[in-house]
């Protein structure tokens, strides 16, 4: 079954890569989106921010049958241009719910044969955000934990 996993991924963390691992387990082949998001005025243009995501892939020794494609329409559009059925997202918090569960109710009234399906974020990476990594990267706290090497170099170069 072929699954999208969308996200902003600015940048990819640790646990967006958890997450890949895990998925490619259940769906095949697994595409990563990467939502252009303009609005949210990325750190990092969406080129870089796809190739960061095939390059922590190469450094998690990530092997399966994924690709990484940006996308800027509606996410719902992607997915059936990609042929695919699912929306993989990730769930941290609580307060990751009430945002995941209106965007998959939306989803499913726009496109009701599209199915969202949510996996845990795994024990050592649940508290982990791209937000948090960019801030502190900024202000020049450590993120070697959170991040793959190439993200850090990325992180370093700004
Ligand atoms: P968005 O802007 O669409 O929320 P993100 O790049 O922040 O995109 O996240 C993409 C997806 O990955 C979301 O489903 C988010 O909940 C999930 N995610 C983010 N961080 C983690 C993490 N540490 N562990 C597991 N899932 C995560």
């Amino acid at each position: 079954m072929h699954a999208v996993y969308p996200g902003t991924f600015d940048p990819v963390t640790l646990g967006h890569i958890d997450i890949i691992r895990r998925g490619l387990r259940m769906f095949s082949p697994l595409t990563v989106g990467v939502a252009a998001n303009p609005g949210k005025n990325p750190l990092f243009s969406l080129q870089t921010r796809v190739q960061l995501i095939e390059d922590s892939c190469r450094e998690a020794g990530i092997t399966g049958d994924f690709r990484v494609l940006p996308f800027e329409n509606l996410l719902i559009d992607f997915v059936a241009d990609c042929e695919a059925t699912v929306v993989l997202r990730g769930l941290r918090a609580v307060s990751d719910f009430e945002y995941e569960f209106q965007m998959a109710s939306m989803n499913s009234r726009l496109r009701p044969a599209i199915e969202t399906v949510f996996m845990m974020a795994c024990e050592n990476q649940h508290f982990v955000s791209s937000r948090f990594v960019r801030e502190i990267a900024l202000l020049g706290g450590e993120v070697d934990s959170f991040v793959s090497p190439c993200v850090l170099l990325a992180l370093a170069q700004r």
